[in-house]
């Protein structure tokens, strides 16, 4: 699930090490692994052939083996030197927005080089995996990489939008340089402006003052000239434009601009039987053209449910990625349009088809993503598109172009078109949820699936102590958001809410996710909420809790049967945890006691106390481990009865041995049979 971005991906080795090393990392990564006929021998002792269907053997020469399997794949890992691989795909690159990702792994796993398509092809990404699935280096050369800022053409991929004209390549320069870079945001989430490193070199424009007369002057001025300095705003070097209309960059400017185009437009349609799909898709393009819309800021089609399976228009949505998006009469006929018709209602039982189903789906695409994330956007008002406001909802729909009809001689049939706009973009993306266990705190306690998960991740929520904890994985443009200790329940909300919506969203727990974690908060919040166990995606990566962490600090004290209890009762009441004390305590379980102080509850670990010694020796060893692995980790090993006089707090876990457990000189050990001691 992790390489999922880079399906179909390649594995590349000519040599028996390179083949051994890269085909554990293509059975995790799902990747084929091509090896000549000479090495087809080589991996039988790994059950060859048969045993992994991931192994594929190719004849001949590999230059011209990769030239016939170059465009099948998204991207290609090669386990062969870096120079050979660059001579063997030189005569294949053609253009760095289309061309795969290329990564090198040198033959002693120590590196994992990005060396092509580094930001477009997710090269720099696709190392990062790798390099964490085999515990290597990511050698990224990119200039966004050192300057922790995001790559201007990788700003809107989480978010699902398109990239539109422009030169990319100087305005990522202009970045790199750390020069002034006006961005004007149109529509679209404003979520990567939020997490930008101190001292970024963008600067915001709102869309208000972009439709002011004065400023469009002083920004034409500002283009092509560097004279100017005594104006507020800085001098622009670059310029991004985030929004639905189809910009056209004049080519004498000088000032280099890329345009992104966020998924907010939705394209209602209404058809005749029969309409054909040319007719369709010329119809869009001319109203979006005429509107100076950008076809890549469409989110989807919206129709009536009785075209639902119309011919034209399916095969359209099909081949350009359209979801579409059918609503009943009834849903219909109760939206307030410009353009209503008699004679449409006649037919089919609403006054408006194109108009009002835009305006629904619009609508819709706003109400499924859960509230609260509305101030973050932006929402522009083109003056010279007519307007009107769909429905009377909380969130108001523009209908940008109301109804145009078309015909096509020659063509069957007969076409109309609307477009309104959505406060929210369509991300078409499925959304995941990686519930992560970040281990007890040093980043060499995390397991390499879960610290792949972390930086993979589009969004990476949690607890701000544990965030901080693993900062390094974190990579530039993420969505990092620290929450207080308290709202675990909000925490688990707003992952839901952003993996509904498309991210792929980390939320890491210390310890085991899934012990006294925020697995299963996120778990029950997506119950709660209907989740049908598929969508969003979930993955639970495992952690060393604790309770082991702990444990290998003194010894071997969980050597035997143990449990855990949570001296917390926030969420469980008292008396059911005085009763697995008892039982526990009574069972002769070694036993591990989480949350057992806070300012607030002090008394709970002298009751854990009082019933333990009913049932064990005074002298059974204890051992109080606090901050396991981290910084200020304070480990005391004591007895049952002198209990109380170490220092226990929120960061402290607490393990009692069972009957048979032994202090050692500094060490605590349980037998492992008691037929031994
Ligand atoms: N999911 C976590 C537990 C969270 S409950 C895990 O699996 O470890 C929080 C409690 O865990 C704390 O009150 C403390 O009792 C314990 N704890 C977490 N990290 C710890 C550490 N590094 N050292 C000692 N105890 C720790």
């Amino acid at each position: 699930m992790l390489f999922q971005d880079f399906q179909p991906l390649a594995a590349i080795a000519t040599t028996p090490t390179a083949a051994k090393r890269l085909l554990p990392l293509a059975l995790a990564a799902g990747a084929t692994l091509w090896i000549p006929e000479s090495l087809a021998g080589v991996l039988e002792a790994n059950g060859g052939q048969d045993a992994h269907p991931t192994i594929q053997v190719y004849a001949g020469s590999l230059k011209t083996h990769l030239a016939t399997i170059w465009h099948q794949y998204q991207g290609f890992i090669f386990g062969l030197a870096a120079g050979a691989v660059v001579r063997l795909i030189s005569p294949l690159l053609e253009d760095k927005s289309r061309d795969p990702a290329v990564v090198v792994v040198d033959e002693m796993g120590q590196f994992a080089i990005s060396l092509c398509s580094g930001h477009q092809g997710g090269a720099d990404r696709l190392a990062r995996l790798v390099a964490l699935q085999i515990g290597a280096t990511p050698v990224l050369s990119g200039a966004s990489v050192g300057l922790g800022l995001p790559a201007v053409d990788m700003l809107g991929v989480a978010f699902g939008w398109t990239k539109g004209e422009g030169n990319w390549t100087l305005v990522a320069a202009a970045i790199a340089r750390g020069e002034p870079v006006e961005v004007i945001q149109e529509v679209g989430s404003t979520l990567w402006q939020k997490h930008l490193p101190k001292g970024h070199p963008f600067y915001f424009e709102t869309a208000e003052e972009q439709v002011t007369p004065g400023l469009q002057e002083t920004r034409d001025l500002l283009d092509s000239s560097s004279r100017i300095t005594n104006y507020q705003l800085p001098i622009t070097k670059a310029r991004i434009w985030i929004g639905f209309t189809q910009r056209r960059f004049s080519p004498e400017s000088e000032l280099p601009k890329v345009q992104w185009h966020p998924r907010v437009l939705w394209v209602g349609i209404g058809c005749e039987r029969g309409t054909s799909r040319e007719l369709i898709e010329t119809a869009i393009e001319r109203v979006f053209q005429a509107h100076h819309l950008a076809m890549g800021a469409i989110a989807g089609i919206a129709t009536i449910d009785i075209k639902a399976s119309e011919a034209g228009l399916v095969e359209l949505c099909c081949d350009r990625n359209w979801p579409l998006q059918t609503f009943p009469a009834e849903i219909l006929r109760s939206i307030g349009v410009p353009t209503p018709s008699t004679v449409v209602e006649a037919e089919v039982g609403t006054k408006s088809v194109a108009e009002a189903a835009a305006i629904v789906a619009a609508q819709e695409s706003c109400l499924s993503m859960a509230k609260g994330e509305a101030a973050d956007i932006v929402v522009g008002q083109e003056s010279c598109l007519s307007m009107a406001k769909g429905g009377q909802d909380a969130h108001p729909t523009i209908l940008l172009v109301p109804k145009q009809i078309f015909r096509l001689e020659g063509q069957p049939g007969a076409v109309t078109v609307a477009v309104a706009l959505a406060e929210k973009e369509y991300t078409g993306r499925t959304g995941c949820l990686y519930l992560v266990g970040t281990g007890p705190g040093e980043l060499n306690q995390i397991t390499p699936a879960a610290q792949t998960a972390i930086s993979s991740a589009d969004a990476v929520i949690g607890y701000s102590l544990y965030i901080d904890l693993i900062s390094p994985l974190l990579r530039p443009g993420q969505i990092v958001e620290a929450l207080p200790i308290t709202q675990e329940r909000q925490r688990a909300q707003r992952a839901i809410e952003l993996a509904r919506w498309g991210l792929t969203v980390a939320v890491v727990s210390s310890g085991d996710c899934g012990i006294y974690g925020m697995a299963g908060l996120v778990l029950e919040e997506l119950r709660f909420a209907g989740w049908d166990g598929k969508i969003p995606r979930v993955q639970v990566f495992p952690g060393i809790s604790a309770l082991q962490a702990a444990a290998s600090r003194v010894g071997a004290p969980l050597m035997h049967d143990f449990c855990a209890i949570s001296l917390s009762d926030l969420l469980t009441p008292w008396s059911a945890i005085e009763k697995r004390l008892t039982a526990a305590a009574m069972a002769d379980f070694v036993t591990a006691l989480y949350n057992p102080k806070s300012a607030n509850r002090t008394e709970k670990i002298v009751r854990a106390q009082e019933i333990f010694l009913q049932y064990r020796d005074p002298n059974t060893p204890v051992a109080i481990v606090r901050s396991a692995y981290r910084q200020d980790e304070q480990i005391s090993i004591t007895t049952l009865d002198k209990l109380l006089s170490a220092s226990i707090d929120m960061l402290t876990v607490v393990l009692i041995g069972n009957s048979n457990t032994r202090n050692y000189a500094e060490w605590m050990i349980t037998p492992r049979g008691y037929q031994l001691s």
